[in-house]
């Protein structure tokens, strides 16, 4: 809604009005959501830009609405996020990502690292090393195969405690992610003392590969900083062949995108993985 503003005023502000009626309405019907079993998780193959193999996975949480149809997560986090469900909902997230990927290795699929999107204000929760444990513990998963991906708002909000937190993930066995790199407001010096093991080129840097010098710089710097500071890079949102070549020109390790595959509900990416092609 927001280029309609322009020339036309009238349709502006009834389409301002439709979305923060949206918002209600989804906002009512995310508190029964989660009890009513409306919420479901896709899964997209994470890719070795050098060997091809599919490594890991990352859960991706959708909402079948009953009346709406299937909604995505970018209209319903941020709402989930203000009103605190994200609490309970990310804990739902994290409890059946580690029981999937259990399930798929139980069913004798190569083991799989998943990663588990973790916003600001599920991090913040005084539970969250308790309830990462506890969905360890329940679904009987090893943390070696378990990510935790944070983006730079996590960070910002209080480095210290942000800092103490993460090691405490670490100290659990589980990996940690920057998700989202380079889009939020991160010190360069900071980054240094987060113990993680990753970071994640946005697909906002990856769109113009091959075509805008300025993204292309952006791009391959991160991941100059990235194996400077011994961590691996990962790219999002690859698309295009040439996106591809040139990630992996420039050293990028690992790609994630709809060039190699959308994500997948469980059955269809264990199909991909047994079979090397979705059903
Ligand atoms: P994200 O973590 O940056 O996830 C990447 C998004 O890019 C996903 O959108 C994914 O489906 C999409 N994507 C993957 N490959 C491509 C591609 O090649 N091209 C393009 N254009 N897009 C691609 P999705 O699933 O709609 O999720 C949107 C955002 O919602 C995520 O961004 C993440 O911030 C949030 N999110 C999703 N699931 C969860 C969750 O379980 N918990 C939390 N806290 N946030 C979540
Ligand atoms: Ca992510
Ligand atoms: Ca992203
Ligand atoms: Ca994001």
């Amino acid at each position: 809604a927001k280029e309609l503003g322009k020339n036309n005023c009238q349709f502006y502000t009834r389409e301002m009005n439709a979305s923060i009626e949206e918002k209600l309405v989804l906002l009512e019907g995310l508190r029964s959501a989660l009890d009513d079993g409306q919420f479901r998780l896709v899964y997209q193959p994470k890719v070795d830009l050098h060997t091809g193999r599919v490594f890991g996975v990352e859960a991706l949480v959708r909402w079948d609405h009953p009346e709406h149809g299937v909604i995505g997560p970018d209209r319903f986090i941020p709402l989930a996020e203000e009103s605190g469900m994200i609490v309970a909902l990310g804990d739902w997230v994290l409890r059946s990502a580690c029981a999937q990927n259990r399930a798929w290795q139980d069913a004798g699929i190569a083991p799989l690292r998943i990663s588990v999107n973790v916003s600001p204000r599920q991090f913040e929760d005084p539970q969250l090393v308790q309830r990462v444990q506890r969905a360890l513990d329940d679904s009987g998963l090893a943390p070696e195969w378990l990510e935790l991906e944070v983006t730079e708002g996590v960070i910002m909000r209080d480095l210290q405690q942000a800092v103490a937190k993460m090691a405490e993930v670490r100290a659990m066995g589980v990996s940690l992610s920057i998700d989202d790199f380079g889009t939020g407001y991160s010190s360069l010096s900071a980054l240094k003392s987060f113990p993680i093991s990753t970071l994640k080129i946005d697909k906002s840097f990856v769109r113009d590969l091959g075509r805008s010098s300025g993204d292309e710089a952006i791009a391959s710097s991160i991941i100059g900083l990235a194996h400077r500071l011994k961590l691996r890079v990962i790219a999002e949102g690859v698309e295009t062949e040439q996106q591809r070549s040139f990630l992996r020109e420039n050293g990028c390790d690992e790609m994630q995108g709809y060039l190699f595959s959308r994500p997948l509900p469980p059955q269809q990416l264990a199909a991909l993985l047994t079979t090397g092609s979705a059903p």
